[in-house]
């Protein structure tokens, strides 16, 4: 039987006790105490000690006493040595790589600054509308034409939200489908051709640079850009930001 997680020990000390019998030959100085250095681990990975045990052995006759029981005589020799004995480095292992993964994603939290962008662009999903109109949105309306034509019930057309945003030579074009998830990976790619259906034949999008975005319920799942395009769950939102412009810099 094999165990993921467990206790492990190491030998981490061994001590000649001079001036002890051993109670089986006889033999004088003979005694030699080996600690061992107990450790949680996790994959045979050591994550932090636990505890210590000893055994004790003569070296003549090599016969072996547990901890449990040793002669008060060589408990209190034991306990001499037992502070002298040093666990290496790797029995805390697991606990000084979980320091230094807290410490890099603090670290990592203090230097990135967050794209300000980021802000634009949420600021921008929230104006998201379910009901866009001929008059305040027209391609957004004309996109959701075609989505309340080739969706099924199923994932609720009626839940979608929209918008459109045209700023110089760019347009930023946002698609909310909450069930989303639901929808098989090839299929999501369809929502993409649904948007360029419309995104291809309008004048006013002629020779525009196009950001288009397919969220679904919390994040963008299809993102096609003039530089990107991906559809999965871990579409890189970020792609999307160069819709408002390049990165500002740094203030200090
Ligand atoms: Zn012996």
């Amino acid at each position: 039987m094999i165990f993921f997680f467990g206790t492990r020990a190491s030998n981490i000390g061994n001590f000649n006790i001079p001036n002890s019998k051993c109670d089986y030959c006889k033999q004088e100085s003979t005694q030699r105490i080996s600690v061992f250095g107990k450790y949680a681990h996790i994959f045979w990975i050591p994550i932090f000690p636990i505890g210590k045990k000893a055994v004790a052995e003569c070296t003549h006759c090599k016969r072996t006493i547990a901890q449990n029981e040793f002669s008060p005589e060589l408990k209190s020799l034991y306990k001499n040595y037992k502070g002298k004995t040093k666990r290496p480095f790797w029995h805390w292992l697991g606990l000084i790589i979980f320091g230094l993964l807290i410490a890099f994603i603090t670290l990592i939290g203090i230097t990135s600054e967050k794209d300000p962008r980021s802000d634009l662009l949420s600021a921008d999903e929230k104006l998201m509308i379910s009901n866009p109109t001929m008059e305040s949105d027209s391609i957004s309306y004309k996109i959701k034409k075609v989505f309340d034509i080739f969706t099924t019930e199923e994932i609720k057309p009626s839940e979608f939200k929209y918008l459109t945003k045209i700023s110089g030579d760019k347009a930023l074009i946002l698609v909310q489908i909450p069930k989303l998830r639901k929808v098989e990976k090839k299929a999501r790619a369809e929502a993409l051709e649904m948007v360029e259906m419309v995104t291809d034949n309008q004048q006013i999008l002629k020779g525009k640079d196009l950001y288009i975005g397919i969220k679904g319920l919390f994040s963008m799942m299809l993102i096609k850009t003039p530089t990107y395009e991906k559809n999965s769950k871990f579409a890189l939102t970020s792609e999307l930001y160069e819709f408002y412009g390049p990165k500002p810099e740094s203030k200090k």
